[in-house]
């Protein structure tokens, strides 16, 4: 089996924990940044971890740019992950249409395009796996993120349409559902101290809560588990 992965947004947070854990497991990493300085990062510690793989200079609302971007990987993608997320909280009434739109292409529609992508080589290869990042913004409302919250909500119904088309070729499409996790995108946030006093977990969540679940996703093993959310939130939300 070709075990090559594409994580977009790899240059931190999340991403990067998702990429030196997949490494770890001997897949051959491909992350993509904004920048050059997020390319030279991923490199660096793919260098540090002995992981075969580069960094990938790619904004990924810039379809056009795609093919040639992704055209240093030299083996088919198996495994995707689509990571890559931004916030641009406010209420309603300060929402301009440029957070609305900034947020749900970032976080949705990119995923679209890049499945479109990326899925053509997977279903050559009759074998792959797509993981998608959602949020428990998509389950439990809050104020100052409805940009963030549709967008996150929109990947579990664009993730339970793909894994019904896409299962007949061997590709599972599963979404995992973080809660608090500590990054850069949560290191502002107000409520976030009263938030973790409140969950059975009582703990921020580490970048690793996350990449644990998305190793178990991207395994062979794991090919009749399909059009699922996986919850790792502390226990912020249950279903
Ligand atoms: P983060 O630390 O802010 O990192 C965001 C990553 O996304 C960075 O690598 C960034 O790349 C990349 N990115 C942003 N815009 C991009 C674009 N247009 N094209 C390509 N890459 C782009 O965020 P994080 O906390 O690790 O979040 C990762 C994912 O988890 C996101 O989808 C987020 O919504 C989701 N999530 C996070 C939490 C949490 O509590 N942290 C909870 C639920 C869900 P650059 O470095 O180049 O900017």
């Amino acid at each position: 089996m070709n075990n090559t992965v594409l994580i977009t947004g790899a240059s931190r947070g999340i991403g990067k924990s998702i990429a030196i854990e997949l490494g770890k497991c001997g897949y051959d990493v491909y992350g993509t940044a904004t920048t050059q300085e997020g390319v030279y990062s991923i490199n660096g510690y793919l260098e540090t971890f002995k992981i075969n793989g580069k960094g990938i200079l790619l904004n990924v609302n810039d379809y056009s740019a795609y093919k040639n971007a992704l055209s240093i990987i030299s083996n088919p993608i198996s495994i995707l992950v689509n990571n890559a997320g931004i916030t641009r909280d406010k209420i309603l009434f300060r929402m301009s249409d440029n957070d609305w739109d900034d947020v749900l292409n970032t976080n949705l529609k990119s995923v679209f395009k890049l499945c479109k992508h990326v899925s053509q080589q997977m279903m050559k290869q009759k074998y792959g796996r797509i993981i998608n990042i959602s949020s428990v913004s998509a389950f439990k409302g809050q104020v100052g993120h409805s940009n963030y919250m549709a967008s996150k909500s929109g990947l579990i119904g664009l993730t339970h349409g793909l894994a019904s088309e896409l299962g007949r070729y061997n590709i599972t499409v599963n979404c995992i559902a973080p809660g608090l996790i500590e990054t850069d995108m949560t290191k502002d946030l107000t409520h976030a101290a009263e938030d973790i006093k409140k969950l059975p977990i009582s703990r921020i969540g580490k970048p690793e809560d996350i990449s644990n679940v998305v190793k178990f996703l991207a395994n062979e093993q794991s090919g009749y588990i399909t059009g699922t959310t996986i919850h790792v939130n502390g226990g912020m939300y249950m279903s």
